[in-house]
């Protein structure tokens, strides 16, 4: 394994801080390094390392003797020089690396996070015309860079004609996604442009950040090969609103299923952050119901002292169907559903599940009197009407998340009728050491029950997460998902 960019720091001039990254390298498999660090910043926040030869002088002498200490190591010694059009400051920068006698400069706009991209993307051209480099640092795609691909072909272009090396950078600042990733190699192929693995490391615990990772990914994008991710779970109900939602994606590795948490509109699927870890006999649909019911179960379980068998349910979609399973399953039976557009589907599925559960389930069309409200659709104007037709006590649980510019509840209602009022966000106010635990109880439940027929699966259609989003009324939906 290579890393290509650790930032040395002390180390520089210090041969046992130097000692103690080559060690750090051996430790994580990585036997080929670049050590680097800074030559002259531009912005006065940062302090130049690596632009004075006396400095450079000694930085050179340690690695050759860490290289001798260490022989199986192949460790380059390089600058990561900083791109300016200021004259005197490119001037300097210019003398500084020419002179320097490092193996490898990195060349790395800095500073232009605020800038056009249009503007970022050429000063990298121009650094790349300019600047006798030998790899170019950290390129950013940003989540416009798909309006730019004229530019970025044209810095991969030059880079090979110039035959400059691009840094696949693994930090958290810079690290292309999946889909990028994927479109870069196909730049690469195209040009037949060299590429580095780089961690840009600026601390010793950074070394080989996210490297092996990368190296999993790039044999998947170059060999196509089978992907991680079987499929996912839509959630769909913040993704209507500004927030662009989530989405749940099942992996599995080492005979576990990983159901990660993961953004969904950038397509940002390689953490493993917020994930359920289980096992993997599993269904997917049996995943998929009980997801959905986990955000029911957090509310419900702890508040049933305020739930009478006397319930409608607002709202048919993901949250409202799988709270109806979590309400049967809890022994409630007289539950109506208020939806304003009824599937035929739905109506067979709430005849078996009257069956099985002996229930009283029906379809209402207005909002009357009940005891319990569960609001589903995340619409004030429903928590509006909720209000204006209940009586004193009753209870209102809030499972849909408002996200109007207004919102029209009057606190003296809740005042003059004495309502009580839960909220269930899912992914706030509980641990995920309690969310992981009621979500296995979940799955283990579900077993027993036949609700596949809820969850429509799709497979291998085109434009189907475009399809899913402009779709209304399913159930509970589950897509392949091949990037
Ligand atoms: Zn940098
Ligand atoms: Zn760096």
């Amino acid at each position: 394994m290579e890393d290509m960019h650790i930032h040395l720091k002390a180390g520089v001039t210090d041969i046992n801080i130097m000692r103690e990254y080559v060690e750090k390298c051996r430790e994580l498999n990585i036997n080929k390094v670049l050590f680097l660090d800074h030559g002259n910043r531009m912005s006065p926040k940062h302090t130049p390392v690596l632009n004075n030869p006396e400095v450079i002088k000694t930085f050179l002498a340690n690695i050759n003797i860490v290289r001798r200490e260490y022989p199986d190591m192949e460790i380059k010694s390089g600058i990561e020089s900083d791109f300016s059009y200021d004259e005197d400051f490119k001037k300097k920068e210019l003398k500084n690396i020419t002179e320097s006698g490092v193996d490898l400069i990195i060349g790395s706009v800095h500073g232009m996070s605020k800038a056009d991209y249009k503007d970022y993307l050429q000063a990298n051209l121009d650094m790349l015309n300019i600047y006798p480099l030998n790899i170019i640092g950290h390129l950013k795609l940003r989540k416009e860079y798909e309006d730019y691909t004229d530019m970025i072909e044209e810095i991969v272009k030059v880079a090979s004609q110039k035959n400059i090396i691009v840094e696949i950078n693994t930090s958290e600042r810079s690290r292309w996604d999946l889909h990028q990733l994927e479109y870069m190699i196909s730049l690469f192929k195209k040009y037949n442009t060299t590429y580095t693995l780089g961690s840009d490391a600026h601390k010793i615990e950074e070394i080989g950040y996210h490297i092996p990772e990368m190296y999993i990914k790039l044999d998947k994008v170059l060999n196509n090969a089978k992907r991680d991710i079987e499929y996912s779970i839509v959630s769909r109900g913040t993704e209507k609103y500004g927030s662009k939602g989530y989405m749940g994606i099942t992996k599995n590795e080492n005979g576990k299923r990983h159901l990660i948490l993961a953004r969904h509109y950038d397509r940002y699927i390689d953490t493993y952050k917020d994930s359920f870890e289980l096992s993997e006999n599993y269904d997917i649909r049996n995943i998929a119901v009980s997801r959905f019911e986990l955000m029911s179960a957090l509310t419900i379980d702890s508040i049933t002292n305020f739930i009478k068998d006397d319930i409608l349910i607002i709202g048919f979609g993901n949250v409202g169907f799988s709270c109806l399973v979590h309400l049967l399953k809890k022994g409630y039976h007289n539950i109506s559903i208020l939806t304003n557009d009824i599937k035929e589907f739905q109506i067979s599925g709430l005849e078996q599940l009257n069956k099985t559960f002996n229930s009283n389930i029906q379809f209402v069309n207005e909002i009357k009197n009940y005891n319990t409200y569960i609001e589903a659709t995340g619409n004030s104007n429903v928590i509006k009407d909720i209000f204006d037709n209940t009586n004193n006590g009753s209870t209102l649980i809030l499972l849909g998340t408002p996200r109007d510019a207004e919102y029209l509840i009057d606190p003296l209602d809740i005042h003059r009728k004495n309502l009580k009022i839960f909220g269930g966000h899912e992914l706030n106010g509980h641990t995920m050491d309690e969310r992981r635990k009621l979500f296995k109880e979940l799955l283990n439940e579900n077993k027993k029950y036949n609700f596949e027929k809820f969850v429509n699966i799709y497979m291998d259609e085109t434009n189907i997460v475009n399809k899913i989003l402009e779709s209304k009324n399913n159930f509970i939906e589950v897509i392949r998902y091949e990037v």
